[in-house]
C-alpha cells in the first residue's frame, strides 16, 4: 500500500517542471495518496528537506518556468554514504515512493534508490532532449522556440549590416537545441557534436551564397560542436569564438557571435511542456499508485511509454539526422 509519495526535481532546470509538479501532486491526491516535496533534489534527499504538499501549494505554476521544488547537484549522493542517508531520511518521514523529474544524471541516482529498495519511477526534464525512450523531454521544446525566437531577432541586424551571425546554444554532448532552431530558425550552417564538420567546407558554402546573391547568414552551433580537427581549426573552450574568427579571417565577410546562454533554461513552458510534462507525470504517479519502481515514462510517437530504467539508461538517444540534411539542402539552393 502506497501512502506517501516524495517529488523532486534534479539536475538543470527545465521549463515545464512546475506543470509537471502540479500534476503529480494533484494526480497523487487524486490516487488517495499524500504528496510530498522533496527539495533540492537528492542533495535536500540527503538533508532531509522533506515537507508536505497540498493541492493549494502548486496553484498558479502551471505557467512558470524553473522548478517550485529548487534543484540542485549533490556529488554527496554519489558516494554510498550520501545514498544510505538519503533512504534513511526518506524512511523517517515514512515516504513509500518518490518520483524523479529530471536528465539522465538524475535518472542514474534514481535507478541506484530502486536498487536500495526505494520505489522510484522516473520522467524525462532536460533541455537537452538527450534521454532514450523518450521524443521528447519536458523543458526541450521551450528552449527551442525561445533561440528560434533569438535567431529571429539576430537575422533583422544580420540582414541590416549584411553580417555572419555565429549563435552558440546548449549542447555540451547532444546537437537536438542547435538542429531543431536551426532548421525553424533558417541557419545556413548548423553544427552539432554527433556530425563532424569542416569550417573550410562551411566557408565556401557561405562564399558560394554569397555568389548567388546572399549577403548574411546565420550558423548554429551546439557549445559542444568540436569539428573535425583534420579540416579547418578545432574550436577548443568556446567554439563560436572560434568559428567567428575563424570565419572572418577565411572569407573575409564580417562576422558577429551570440553566446544564448542561459536564457535558453527559463521562460513560461510552451503548449507541448505542458502537455507533455502533464501526462508523463500523471502516468508515473498511477504507476507509482500501482506499487511499480525502477521504470521511466516517455512518449513516442505521442503515446506514453513505460520502460525500464536499467535499458532506457543503457540505450543511446539518436538525433534524426534527416532534419540536418534538410537544412543542408535548403542552405544549398
Ligand atoms: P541535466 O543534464 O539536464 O542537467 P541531469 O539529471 O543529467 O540533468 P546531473 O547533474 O547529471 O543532471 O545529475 C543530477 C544529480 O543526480 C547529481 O547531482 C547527482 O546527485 C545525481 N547523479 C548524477 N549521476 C549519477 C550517477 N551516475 N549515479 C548516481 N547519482 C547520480
Amino acid at each position: 500500500m502506497i501512502k506517501r509519495i516524495g517529488i523532486l526535481t534534479s539536475g538543470g532546470d527545465a521549463s515545464g517542471m512546475n506543470a509537471a509538479v502540479r500534476t503529480a501532486v494533484r494526480s497523487s491526491i487524486h490516487f488517495g495518496m499524500e504528496p510530498y516535496a522533496i527539495y533540492r533534489g537528492y542533495h535536500g534527499m540527503i538533508r532531509g528537506e522533506i515537507e508536505p504538499l497540498n493541492s493549494r501549494s502548486v496553484s498558479g505554476i502551471i505557467q512558470r518556468g524553473g522548478t517550485l521544488l529548487k534543484s540542485a547537484r549533490s556529488d554527496q549522493f554519489l558516494t554510498a554514504e550520501g545514498q544510505a542517508k538519503a533512504v534513511e531520511k526518506l524512511k523517517e518521514h515514512d515516504i513509500d515512493a518518490v518520483l524523479v523529474i529530471g536528465g539522465d544524471g538524475s535518472f542514474r541516482g534514481a535507478q541506484d534508490l530502486d536498487e536500495l529498495g526505494v520505489r522510484v519511477i522516473c520522467i524525462p526534464a532536460t533541455i537537452d532532449n538527450d534521454i532514450a525512450c523518450t521524443d521528447y523531454a519536458i523543458g526541450f521544446d521551450t528552449a527551442v522556440n525561445t533561440v528560434m525566437d533569438a535567431v529571429n531577432k539576430i537575422r533583422d541586424t544580420a540582414s541590416s549590416h549584411e553580417r555572419v551571425y555565429v549563435v552558440e546554444v546548449m549542447g555540451r554532448h547532444s546537437g537536438f537545441i542547435a538542429l531543431y532552431a536551426g532548421l525553424a530558425g533558417g541557419a545556413d550552417a548548423i553544427l552539432i557534436p554527433e556530425v563532424p564538420y569542416s569550417l573550410d567546407d562551411i566557408c565556401s558554402k557561405l562564399q558560394e551564397a554569397n555568389a548567388k546573391g546572399k549577403t548574411h547568414s546565420i550558423i548554429m552551433i551546439a557549445e559542444g560542436a568540436t569539428g573535425d580537427p583534420e579540416a579547418g581549426r578545432l574550436p577548443q573552450d568556446s567554439p563560436s569564438v572560434q568559428v567567428s574568427q575563424y570565419v572572418q579571417e577565411r572569407t573575409g565577410y564580417e562576422t558577429r557571435m551570440t553566446i544564448l546562454g542561459h536564457i535558453q533554461r527559463g521562460g513560461s513552458p510552451t503548449v507541448n511542456d505542458r502537455l507533455l510534462a502533464s501526462r508523463l507525470a500523471y502516468h508515473a504517479i498511477e504507476l507509482l499508485h500501482q506499487g511499480k519502481s525502477g521504470k521511466m515514462v516517455g512518449e513516442v510517437d505521442h503515446r506514453l511509454k513505460t520502460w525500464d530504467l536499467h535499458y532506457a539508461l543503457a540505450q543511446e538517444k539518436q538525433l534524426d539526422l534527416e532534419y540536418y540534411h534538410l537544412s543542408n539542402i535548403l542552405a544549398s539552393i
